[in-house]
Formats: C-alpha cells, sequence, structure tokens
C-alpha cells in the first residue's frame, strides 16, 4: 500500500523540478522548496520519503487516515483543511491528506525516523499509553534520558526535558521504573510543546519576558525560582566530554534524585 503511493509519487515528482511546496502544519509553515529538483520518492516500511535536491528529505507517514492524491498542476491548488502538503511542479501536483506526520530533515538523518520513532507529542495521533509502554521497556534507564529518545516518544529536546521534570519534581537521573506517574510526565510535556508551537521562544514558566523563559533551563549557578538552591547543570556521566545539547539543568533541592 505504502509502496504503491510511493510509487505513484515517484512517477509524479521524481526527475523534476517543484514549481510550489506547500506544508500546512505549523512546524514547516514557512518551508520552501520550490526550484528544487526531486530526486525520488520512496518507502521505508511505512514511511515515505521524498527526496529533493540540496540533501533534503521530506518524511511523510500516512497513520491512521493519510492519503496521497496525485492531480493535474492545472486543477486550482486544493483549499480542504486536510490537506497538509502540497508538492507540485510544471505537471503535477501530489496532495497529501490527514498525513500523519510531515517533516523536513536532513536525508543524512533519515536512519533516525524510519521505523522507530516513538508516539508524536504533536501529532494528531498522540498516544500517551504507547509513550508510557515504551518508556517501561528499559526501567533502569534515567528518565531524562528516557525522555530524549524519540525512539520512546517524539519531540522533547533538551530544554522541555529540563522544564518537565523539574515541575514534575523529578531528578533527571532517576530511573523510570521508580518514576510514580509517568503518564503525568508526558502529558505535562505535551502541554508545554502545545502551548509553545506557534511561537518563536520557549516559554514554560507562562513569563515571556527575557530572562524569565525557564525554570532550570540555561540558568547554570542561579537560584531556583522556586528555593533560591543554585541551579545545576552537568553533563550525562559516561558520555565523554558533555556537549551542550547534552547538558542537562535541574535543581538539587525540588529535583532530589531519590523519592519525594
Ligand atoms: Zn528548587
Amino acid at each position: 500500500m505504502v509502496w504503491r503511493v510511493s510509487r505513484q509519487l515517484d512517477g509524479a515528482l521524481a526527475g523534476r523540478v517543484l514549481t510550489r511546496s506547500d506544508f500546512r502544519v505549523p512546524r514547516f509553515a514557512t518551508t520552501n522548496l520550490a526550484g528544487r529538483t526531486v530526486h525520488e520518492a520512496t518507502a521505508r516500511g511505512k514511511h515515505l520519503l521524498i527526496r529533493v535536491e540540496g540533501g533534503v528529505t521530506v518524511h511523510t507517514h500516512l497513520r491512521m487516515d493519510g492519503s496521497w492524491r496525485i492531480w493535474p498542476a492545472s486543477r486550482y491548488p486544493p483549499r480542504d483543511h486536510r490537506v497538509r502538503l502540497v508538492l507540485a511542479n510544471e505537471s503535477w501536483q501530489a496532495v497529501g491528506f490527514l498525513l500523519g506526520v510531515v517533516e523536513v530533515l536532513p536525508t543524512t538523518r533519515e536512519g533516525r525516523v524510519i521505523g522507530h520513532l516513538g508516539p508524536d507529542l504533536l501529532g494528531p495521533d498522540w498516544n500517551a499509553a504507547e509513550a508510557v509502554h515504551r518508556l517501561r521497556a528499559a526501567p533502569e534507564r534515567p528518565i531524562g534520558d528516557a525522555l530524549l529518545d524519540q525512539a520512546n516518544l517524539a519531540g522533547i529536546g533538551n530544554l522541555y526535558k529540563a522544564e518537565v521534570l523539574f515541575l514534575r519534581g523529578l531528578s533527571p537521573w532517576r530511573p523510570v521504573g521508580v518514576v510514580d506517574d509517568l503518564e503525568a510526565v508526558v502529558e505535562l510535556a505535551r502541554r508545554l510543546l502545545e502551548a509553545n508551537k506557534e511561537h518563536a521562544g520557549q516559554v514554560t514558566t507562562g513569563n515571556p519576558a527575557r530572562g524569565q523563559e525557564t525554570w532550570v533551563y540555561g540558568r547554570a549557578g542561579r537560584a531556583c525560582r522556586r528555593c533560591a538552591t543554585p541551579v545545576l547543570a552537568d553533563g550525562y556521566a559516561g558520555r565523554g566530554t558533555p556537549s551542550q545539547e547534552r547538558v542537562t539543568f535541574w535543581c538539587p533541592s525540588c529535583q532530589p534524585a531519590m523519592g519525594s
């Protein structure tokens, strides 16, 4: 089924220059691929990969209700609210309806999303129970590490990891198996992402003023907003030199390593 769709897309798009791209998902609303040649469309499992000139891949997934239609380019661009993506060239327009996933990524990173992506926090098919199930599969793993693993659930970056764990009073190093309410953790992450998805900045405190946006993220050495204990920062032990994106921030008082 998906393979067949990929063949149709490949037939309509491959080897042709895009004259228009229309991403009707918030995250990629400003992405414009016009002027680039489509190399190929292919399927990997249930994932559709449209590889475009410049090392870019348009990754989509049909999930439950998605479908693609290929129309002549002369047809008026669809106004249907179910349309998530339109890729058009001089001859054809490929119109994706109700796609469960639409994202643009470097072609070299396809491996990260194919076949092992967990439920997407901002996806139409978000499934908290499935995310919790995946997290629980490795009970000894530190919760901070587990939340960043996109194979468990997709969408939490380092900022949201730090902020969610602070708000739940959880040390980043607490093993997943002794986190009482994982569902509350992932639902909080979803609410924070939802609240910020339309904005350029990321605010978890409710205060968008500069320097007030976060509870602990980026605040190493500063006083915790709740208890005034200095916020700590560290990389993950055993991972070699901590890189900036791997640094975690936490309040040792509000987020004790053992049970609260
Ligand atoms: Zn504190």
